[in-house]
Order: C-alpha cells, then structure tokens, then sequence
C-alpha cells in the first residue's frame, strides 16, 4: 500500500459513516460577518449587547441599578426578581426583532463554507439566536446535501409544530398537519437554564448528546462557554469529554483568544483528549478536507498516511464554488447508487 494519499485519492473515498460535530457559539457568526450583516448591523456579544441593541433606554428608566454593562448579568438580575417581568419581556421582543431582520451578505461567507464542507451525517449545532445559518442552508440546499443544524438556544429562524414535532422555517407550513409552524423560544443567559422545559430546544440536546457520543471529531467554532452555561458544558461533557475510554476521537478548537484561556476553558472538558486549535476557519480540518473530514481522519490516524490538504478556495462566487465541490458531491451519489 502507498504511504501518501493524494488530493483524488481522498475525494474518491467514502468511508466514514460516523458524524462531525460542529458547535458554534457568537465567535462564529461574528468571523463568517466581520462587518456585520447585508445592512451592516452589528453582531453582538455579551459585552456590547446593550450597546449594539440599543437596550441602555430602557434599562435606564427601570431605575435599576445593574453594576455591570455585561448582559449576561443584567438579564440575570432581571430574572431573579418577579416585579421585572414586564422589563425583561420587554427587552427580550427587542432583541428578537434585531435578530429576526438581520440578513446575511451575498458572497460566500465562512457559513456557507462550513456548511458546503460538510455531508448529510453531520451535525452543525450552534447557540447562536441569528439567522444566518438557517439563510447559508436554503441558498445551498438545493444543490448541495448538507449537514443537520440544530439549535440549542433556539433560533429566530427555527418554527416548530408541536403536535407533529416537526421543525422547519419559522413561518413556514408542517408538512403534516399543514399549520404554520410556531417561533422557538429564544432561551436567554440565566445560570441553570433547563432545557426540558421546552421541547424544541429539549430535542436538540437530545439529538447533540446522541450525536455526541457517536462523533469521531468534534470542532467548538467561537464558543467561549460563558458563565450562564454550565449546564450547556455539563451536558456536553456527559455525552463527550468523560468517556475515559474514547483516546482515538480528535478535538479541534476555532477561535481567536489565547492558547491559555483557551486551554482553561476546555481543560475540564476534554482532558484526555487530544485537541488542535486554529486561529481560523480555513486552517482547520473541515476547510482542508471539505467533505472528506472522515476520510482524511481514518487515513491519518488509523492508517498513518502522509495526507494531502484539499483546502476550499475562499474567493470564488457561489457558481464557481458549487462547481469546485461538484466531483465531491458526485462521488458521494455514486456510492450511494452503488450499495
Ligand atoms: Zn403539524
């Protein structure tokens, strides 16, 4: 056997069956638009929150005295205390109209890069409320299959039905019962969120831990795990990071901060595995082996190959970009055909 897989190697390669999993957090949203959205709105963090969604109005004539600008607690504050019920619904359809108008640009964007990288076993779970996932999937839908997207914070895109337990676009129909699907929930930063309460977001954690324990790689894209989701982390180091006995299974890291904070961040997490970060999208494993993340995984690590990067061009328009992955595409439908 040849110890170096080529480029066309891998490409003609199908054998992973096992899912990536991809969680993205606001550093995400913020790299695929770093100057906001087609209309240049800005895209929060929980430092600017308030400036940016232009909330300091109405905080102001609350007479509250908040102590810190950060959002996470402030919207804390609020919900401890039963008299700032009006408040806090208040500034929670604020943020859901900022949210819902916001449009993502119309060249390829890291998002649509992601999404086209990765196949139809995947899972691409983000905390993020925006919409411009949901907008990356439906302008590639049609030519590409895409990974599953999951919403563990609830999305203003998503609408669910809970009769039929079927999630779809936020306005559009159940394709069972042919009424119009409900807006999820936005779940906000409070210290021990419950995510059974509701059963839209309860269902993507379902199917994230499922996932979880199934996954041969997973990569955190700009989540910084704040304070406000220890049960998130709690839930994620149930269905990954204590299973002593997974050594194989990779970690990889996308963000901008230190190696340090970073390290102290995950180290609870994932202690005994080994994991790589990257300061960017396109250094990372899914942008160097677009749709063959698995393969590549199993000729490295199983098979010790030297392996070849396949990095996805970043500059080319949507017509030259879907021609780019096409072969890819086409290799994965023939064997399909084939079994
Ligand atoms: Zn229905």
């Amino acid at each position: 056997m040849e110890m170096e897989i080529s480029i066309q190697n891998e490409i003609n390669q199908i054998k992973m069956r096992k899912p990536h999993v991809v969680i993205l957090g606001a550093g995400a949203s913020r790299a695929a638009l770093p100057n906001g959205d087609k209309y240049s709105q800005r895209i929060p963090l929980m430092d600017n929150f308030v400036e940016i969604l232009e909330l300091g109005d109405l905080l102001h004539d609350s007479h509250i005295n908040f102590k810190s600008d950060n959002f996470e607690d402030i919207y804390s504050k609020l919900y401890k205390n039963k008299e700032h019920d009006k408040l806090r619904s208040k500034l929670e359809e604020r943020i859901y109209t900022y949210f819902k108008q916001m449009q993502i640009t119309d060249n390829p964007t890291i998002y649509d890069h992601l999404l086209l990288s990765l196949r139809d076993k995947d899972i691409v779970a983000t905390f993020n409320w925006d919409p411009f996932l949901i907008q990356t999937y439906q302008r590639n839908a049609s030519r590409f299959m895409l990974p599953r997207l999951l919403f563990l914070h609830g999305n203003v895109e998503a609408g669910y039905c809970e009769k039929d337990r079927i999630a779809g676009i936020n306005g559009n129909i159940c394709s069972r019962c042919g009424e119009a699907l409900k807006p999820t929930k936005l779940l906000y930063p409070i210290n021990k969120k419950d995510y059974h309460v509701d059963r839209f977001i309860g269902l993507q954690w379902k199917e994230l831990q499922y996932n979880l324990r199934n996954a041969f790689m997973i990569t955190i894209f700009g989540y910084s795990a704040p304070k406000s989701d220890v049960s998130a982390i709690e839930l994620m180091k149930l269905a990954w990071g204590e299973i002593e006995s997974r050594e194989m299974e990779q970690t990889e890291i996308i963000d901008i901060k230190s190696e340090d904070t970073l390290y102290n961040t995950w180290k609870p997490f994932m202690h005994t595995h080994h994991y790589d970060v990257h300061r960017s999208f396109y250094e990372s494993w899914i942008a160097n082996h677009p749709r063959r993340t698995g393969e590549a995984y199993i000729n490295q690590y199983f098979y010790t190959k030297f392996i070849n990067n396949n990095p996805i061009p970043k500059d080319l328009s949507f017509s030259e970009l879907w021609k780019w992955l096409e072969p890819l595409q086409d290799v994965e439908k023939q064997r399909e055909n084939d079994k």
